[in-house]
């Protein structure tokens, strides 16, 4: 696709979205547009099918309600809206990975089923999040950086937890929220940015950009305190150096 003017950063998102979404259906040439009942093999609607697809909406329903204290969490963050999103969709497993397109009968092709970050497993998103090596490297990097070691569970929703609630003081609980979320928000821009475009991109680099991108949120939503200096606030272990410091943060 080309464009007559230089995309932003929010458009080059909604283009990445887009272009997710549409990337596996291929128009044939002779052949009409029409509708197909996904619920079944063959397009066509059955009402057995409909009622399969009732329940297991009835089913995901009552886990939403079961883990609901879980997912308000995800909106105490210094996060902006975009970041909380994907967040959000990550932990309801919405987003369009390529094993969730395929729930959604679309076809992919071994070779567009593969994780672009290791080329060794099929993407989904335990994979992608979490397991990948690439993606390990990433939650290492942040490890030594905030100095806390949390259990790594290999799904999202349980590695959210783990992660941000390993702390009970709540502001620096709002900053591993914060930190989770802007992690996940970056892994998935950086996952579309290589899968469509072919880019690289370095565990370290992720994690310095995760750095200066939560800096300047702060900046936007306060949190942490205005006497921080970046150099204090990016170098490794730093939750241990705000306790001993004393160094607080802004008020929740
Ligand atoms: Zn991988």
């Amino acid at each position: 696709m080309k464009w007559r003017r230089e995309l932003r950063e929010r458009e080059v998102e909604a283009v990445n979205s887009l272009t997710s979404f549409i990337s596996p259906y291929m128009p044939t040439a002779g052949t009409n547009d029409g509708w197909t009942w996904r619920a079944s093999l063959d397009g066509k609607y059955i009402t057995n099918s409909a009622y399969a697809v009732i329940k297991s909406r009835r089913s995901e329903q009552s886990n939403q309600i079961a883990d609901a204290s879980l997912m308000a969490s995800v909106w105490q963050t210094l996060a902006p809206m975009k970041a909380v999103v994907n967040a959000w969709r990550l932990l309801r497993n919405r987003l369009p990975t390529c094993d969730n397109l395929r729930k959604r009968n679309i076809n992919l092709g071994d070779e567009e089923l593969e994780c672009k970050q290791c080329y060794s497993h099929n993407e989904s998103i335990s994979h992608l999040f979490i397991s990948c090596p690439k993606t390990q490297e990433v939650w290492n990097e942040i490890q030594n950086w905030i100095a806390i070691q949390t259990a790594r569970p290999s799904w999202p929703d349980a590695h959210w937890e783990s992660f941000s609630h390993c702390c009970k003081e709540k502001k620096i609980g709002k900053l591993l929220k914060s930190i989770w979320v802007g992690c996940c928000w970056l892994l998935w821009k950086k996952r579309n940015d290589k899968r469509f475009e072919g880019k690289d991109w370095e565990s370290k680099s992720l994690v310095a950009e995760l750095k200066a991108r939560l800096w300047s949120w702060n900046k936007s939503f306060g949190s942490l305190n205005n006497e921080m200096e970046f150099t204090f606030w990016s170098s490794n272990d730093l939750i241990s150096r705000i306790w001993s410091s004393h160094l607080a943060l802004a008020p929740v």
